[in-house]
């Protein structure tokens, strides 16, 4: 009886650390709504709690202090003060602006962050419609990077009128800042999909690559083109299927050409940037598409490190020199054709 009754114990006992260590084995997945948009968490390791509670609240400061629709926040106030007075900024918002300058100046100005009153006359977040020419053109004066003045704590617009919209860089940011607060916890594998903005931790616990899709442009969403396999990284997606009306048969969508402040229209329709840091990658993934085929190509092969997948609107796909071979199609695309070389 009584080794029999010991027996069962140590069954027991055996099961409840076995769960115990399943547990332990099953990631924390956990979806949430910040910035705008859907934030997807998927933490293995035994901090993935703590850390994605963490990474929730760090992403809502974020957001009040980078939003320019809501008073009260860095880069709002930074706004309001345009042609005024500067103002004294925090390390995030200070460093998203000095990141969003230098990527302008490397795209030749394809990447521009003072499009704020362009796309506020767009509307593309409350009431979208075609705007007149003659609107857009007199903001489009207004919309001239170099009128950023940053200093140690503090940033300024030089003229009255001008205001700084960060939606093209500020989700990658944040996706780097996720994977910062991974690390602080030791937490060796994990994804974070912050509205499209994709970056991992590591390999998955099995030792395989994590594999990410990539959106199909004319599909419902969560239909992939292919997929790339990556570790340590981040992939980001910009597209013309992302936000966009259509006004008498013609699709208007929220990337803006800042040379005519109107959506570019350089043939693209998505355009994917894969490399280590996701603020390079989202802040590149907007120029790219801007710059169109050729000079978004020649870009991403100029810069050590960033990897690219490239859609047209005639349905072709490239990639770029590090992809070939890695990036794969899927068997379900077939109205596209993969080009290797251009
Ligand atoms: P998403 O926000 O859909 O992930 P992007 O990263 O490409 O896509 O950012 C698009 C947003 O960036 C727009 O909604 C707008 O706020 C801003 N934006 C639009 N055109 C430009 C541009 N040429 N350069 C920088 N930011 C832009
Ligand atoms: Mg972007």
């Amino acid at each position: 009886m009584k080794i029999g009754k010991l027996h069962i114990l140590n069954v027991l006992a055996l099961s409840i650390m076995l769960a115990g260590c399943f547990a332990n084995n099953a990631p924390l997945e956990k979806e949430s709504f910040v910035m705008g948009t859907v934030l997807s968490q998927k933490i293995y390791g035994k901090s993935a709690k703590e850390a994605s509670l963490e990474v929730e609240s760090k992403l809502r400061s974020l957001e009040n202090d980078m939003t320019v629709r809501k008073p009260g926040g860095e880069i709002y106030n930074l706004n309001l003060n345009a042609g005024v007075e500067s103002v004294k900024l925090g390390f995030d918002s200070l460093h998203v602006l000095r990141e969003a300058v230098r990527y302008s100046q490397i795209s030749e100005g394809a990447f521009n962050p003072v499009l704020g009153p362009l796309i506020e006359l767009w509307g593309f977040a409350e009431h979208p419609g075609v705007p007149g020419k003659r609107e857009i053109d007199k903001l489009l004066d207004l919309a001239d990077y170099r009128d950023i003045v940053i200093q140690e704590d503090w940033a300024k617009l030089r003229r009255k009128g001008q205001r700084v919209d960060l939606g093209g860089i500020v989700k990658g940011y944040a996706a780097d800042v996720a994977v910062g607060i991974y690390r602080s916890y030791g937490i060796k594998s994990a994804f974070v999909n912050l509205g499209g903005n994709v970056a991992v931790i590591g390999d998955k616990p099995d030792g395989k690559p994590w594999i990410i899709g990539i959106q199909n442009p004319r599909d419902i969403h969560g239909r992939y083109i292919g997929t790339v396999p990556v570790k340590d990284a981040s992939v980001v997606t910009s597209g013309d299927y992302q936000r966009y009306f259509e006004d008498d048969g013609k699709r208007y969508h929220h990337i803006l050409d800042p040379r005519t402040g109107y959506p570019a229209q350089s043939g693209l329709i998505s355009t994917t940037i894969v490399t280590e840091s996701s603020i390079k990658a989202d802040a590149l993934s907007t120029a790219v598409f801007v710059m169109g085929l050729d000079k978004g190509m020649e870009l991403v092969e100029s810069i050590y490190g960033v990897e690219a997948i490239f859609i047209t609107n005639d349905y072709r796909v490239f990639v770029s020199e590090g992809l070939k071979g890695v990036f794969k199609m899927n068997t379900g695309a077939e109205r596209y054709k993969y080009h290797e070389k251009r």
